[in-house]
């Protein structure tokens, strides 16, 4: 097992990016600066990262944990360790898919022949902000920091991580109000469209870049579910289930609801084949009425051009739609 329990003579981190560097990457870069470490992230995903991970991984993977596999393997021979944390959230409500769950011990064994040196922390409980400091205290520690030091290096990085949230939202609303003003003002706007899918994967210029070209090609506004305000969209989801166990899912749900009034259309995007996905997107198409949504499932194999074919169609039915057409309220 390579997941390294002392790491003071790590000098170079590296980081994937991929699944949740998409939520927290602010804050684990700055930690580790904080504590005098050089970071590298690995470089945006393209045909060779995904061809990469598809390699090493099982047919049965998600396209975004093969995305990942593939960030693994580019930082191998490139850091001194590579940072993988295990945020096993078990709280439920605020759980996570198991993929994030086990990504420490598939790397360390996917690759234990390179035996690349791994970085790792635990987090059981999202929700225990004690939890998740002591976690990243530990972790300083164990890079040869005093608690204190890495006490201060967490409470910074995490404040800029606040920060960087805040600043989407408030993006996000900005931009929300200069549509309405739009509206207000000439009677008409862009087509707004809201894209609801995990970060990694709504961010990520391979997965959903193709998909995102598309819409802007087309004339269309994005704005992304999961900019909104995290705790708004969290408690929002309740109205929607009490059960589901998946924050990113809950979160999204919750965005939805709030911005659905807002947007012209819905566009869904989701990783083949996605467990968490497979069955909240099917609830959203079933349950979220008056804005018309299109579901899009992405692979290895997805082709731009049947993408684009799908974007403009469904752009075609919202203009359709806006210029009074079939789909009355
Ligand atoms: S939530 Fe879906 S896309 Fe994300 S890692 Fe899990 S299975 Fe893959």
């Amino acid at each position: 097992m390579a997941v390294i329990s002392d790491g003071a003579d790590v000098k170079t981190i590296g980081i994937p990016r991929a699944l949740l560097y998409y939520r927290y990457g602010t804050l684990w870069e700055m930690f580790f600066r904080n504590l005098g470490r050089h970071v590298v992230v690995s470089p945006p995903t393209d045909r060779a990262v995904l061809q990469a991970g598809e390699e090493v991984s099982s047919d049965e993977s998600c396209l975004a944990s093969k995305v990942f596999m593939g960030a693994v393997a580019s930082l191998i021979g490139r850091c001194d360790a590579i940072f993988i944390p295990n945020y096993a959230s078990a709280s439920p409500r605020m759980g996570f898919c198991t993929k994030y769950q086990s990504a420490t011990d598939m790397a360390a064994n996917t690759f234990r022949e390179q035996n690349p040196k791994i970085l790792s922390l635990l987090i059981e409980h999202l929700d225990s902000q004690r939890e998740v400091e002591e976690a990243f205290v530990d972790l300083g520690k164990r890079l040869g920091a005093s608690a204190k030091e890495a006490k201060r290096a967490y409470h910074a990085a995490a404040k800029a991580q606040k920060t960087a949230n805040e600043l989407w939202a408030k993006n996000q609303e900005a931009a929300l109000k200069d549509i309405k003003r739009l509206r207000h003002s000439t009677g008409d706007a862009p087509i707004t469209i809201l894209v609801a899918a995990h970060p990694y994967i709504a961010h990520d210029p391979f997965m959903a870049g193709p998909v995102l070209d598309a819409l802007k090609e087309a004339g269309a506004i994005v704005l992304f579910a999961d900019e909104a305000d995290h705790g708004h969209t969290y408690k929002k989801s309740f109205e929607f289930t009490r059960t589901m166990p998946w924050v990113i899912n809950r979160e999204l749900i919750g965005s939805i609801l709030m911005l659905q009034g807002q947007v012209d259309g819905i566009v869904l995007i989701s990783a083949f084949p996605c467990g968490p996905d497979s069955m909240t997107d099917d609830a959203i198409m079933r349950c979220i009425e008056g804005t018309p949504i299109l579901n899009l499932l992405i692979d290895a194999q997805s082709g731009t051009a049947g993408i684009q074919t799908r974007v403009e169609s469904f752009m075609d039915i919202l203009q359709f739609h806006k210029k009074g057409g079939y789909l009355h309220e």
